[in-house]
């Protein structure tokens, strides 16, 4: 009988299984594709942002309220230790301006190999293409039973690092989420996180393919109440077809999810936006200073602004202050003055909802951090029973903060399974 079975061979599940079969544990995992990994593979454009250059405290500040959940795991596998493990087995990694670390070799498959390759070294089984169909407890001797199509394996500790709900295709539909409120677990509502953003608005689709290459995104709900300091996000934007993606805008997309959701039970709710300042550097006080007649009145306002953003962008905003761009600082209206610096500070987007699942890279929401143990990742309700990675109630931002999550909470969890008692 197995001291630990894994169920998902995926960033969680597999640093667990060398963490556990190191300490001796007899420990098998269970992944339901084909090869293990998947999301590793296709993992920032299938480079693998394994984690970010930072201090644990960094880490758990991204992770806003959540964060508190995660800092003992994240102090005791900081950024800095989760590179060291993966140089000494072979993965060089480098840092990028951003702050993202990345395998030297920009191949994601690298990563995921020398998980699978220190899983085997540990003496860990990996079994892939065989789904989990049920986790529950057992009335025998061993503490927990996991059903497959054709078997039921019994096992004293059970570990689901079955992942979220994005991007179904890679083997994560939410299947952990039934098995623990079968044991009375709850589950916070889920929510498309880290996902690219729709706008109706016609002038939006008209910019696609423009990067903006630092913009301060804002979301903006109508509601005062909530302070989260993650609704602010200053980094790349890109302008799409169907709205808006790249790191900024995704990075509040998990307030659009859950927003969209309560519009779809509340209609009276007002219309969500986000609102852009374009030029991040530049306060209002030296913008004011350069629409200043008396300073620049000979200036052409569309050279003006064409020096902060690329020029179909301009045109938007010249046309939002009814202005053309030959118009001369000194003749322009102060409505139209006005408009200009509001847009450049804080551009209206007008935004219906995120792409959903199918093209966010996390889940929001999972199970309830209250009822799981932050320092061994226990069920504080069903004993043997752990839980790690994205099928928690934890979502971070683009970065390698996700993967930093995962790997931390697996190996907080492998590390305080209890071995064989029978
Ligand atoms: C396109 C994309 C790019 C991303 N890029 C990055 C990045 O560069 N950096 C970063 O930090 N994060 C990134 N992420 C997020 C990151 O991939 C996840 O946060 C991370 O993989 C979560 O790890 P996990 O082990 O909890 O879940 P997953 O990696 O999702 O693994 C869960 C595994 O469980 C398996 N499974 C599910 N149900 C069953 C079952 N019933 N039986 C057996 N097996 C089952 C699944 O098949 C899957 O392999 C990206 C995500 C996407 C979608």
């Amino acid at each position: 009988m197995h001291d630990l079975i894994i169920v998902g061979g995926g960033a969680a599940g597999l640093w667990a299984s060398i963490v556990a079969a190191n300490r001796g544990l007899n420990v098998l995992v269970l992944e339901k594709n084909v090869k293990s990994g998947v999301k590793i593979l296709m993992s920032g454009g299938t480079r693998c942002n394994i984690t970010h250059h930072c201090g644990p405290h960094e880490i758990v500040e991204a992770f806003g309220s959540q964060g508190r959940f995660l800092k003992h795991a994240v102090f005791a596998l900081p950024p800095s230790e989760v590179v060291a493990r993966f140089n000494g087995w072979g993965v060089a990694t480098k840092v990028e301006e951003t702050g993202k670390v990345f395998p030297a070799s920009d191949r994601a498959l690298h990563v995921r190999d020398a998980l699978v390759n220190q899983l085997q070294n540990a003496g860990a089984q990996l079994r892939t293409g065989v789904a989990v169909k049920d986790v529950r407890r057992s009335v025998e001797s061993c503490r927990w039973e996991i059903v497959t199509e054709d078997a039921v394996m019994p096992c004293h500790n059970v570990l689901l690092c079955t992942g979220g709900l994005s991007y179904s295709g890679c083997g994560t539909t939410g299947d952990g989420y039934a098995w623990v409120r079968n044991v009375g677990h709850e589950v916070t509502p889920t929510f498309p996180a880290l996902a690219p953003l729709v706008s109706p608005a016609g002038w939006v689709h008209e910019l696609t393919g423009i990067t903006l290459p630092d913009v301060s995104v804002r979301f903006v709900s109508g509601s005062k109440k909530d302070k989260d300091t993650r609704k602010v996000c200053r980094s790349s934007f890109l302008w799409t077809h169907f709205g808006c993606s790249g790191p900024a805008p995704m990075n509040v997309s998990r307030f659009v999810s859950q927003y969209e959701a309560a519009r779809a039970a509340d209609s009276s709710l007002p219309k969500m936006t986000i609102e852009l300042d374009l030029v991040p550097d530049v306060s209002e006080t030296e913008l004011l200073e350069r629409f200043d007649p008396a300073k620049n009145g000979r200036k052409r306002v569309g050279s003006l602004i064409g020096d902060w953003i690329p020029s179909k962008l301009a045109a938007v905003l010249l046309h939002n202050a009814e202005v053309d761009d030959q118009r001369l600082v000194a003749e322009l209206p102060r409505k139209s003055r006005l408009q200009l610096l509001s847009d450049l500070k804080r551009l209206v987007v007008p935004i219906d909802s995120t792409r959903g699942y199918g093209k966010a890279e996390v889940t929001s929401g999972g199970v309830s951090t209250s009822e799981v143990n932050p320092h061994t990742m226990e069920s504080r309700l069903a004993e043997g029973l752990y839980l790690a990675g994205e099928i928690l109630d934890v979502d971070g931002p683009i970065g390698g903060y996700n993967f930093q999550a995962a790997f931390a909470t697996a190996n907080a969890a492998a590390l305080n399974v209890k071995g064989c008692i029978g």
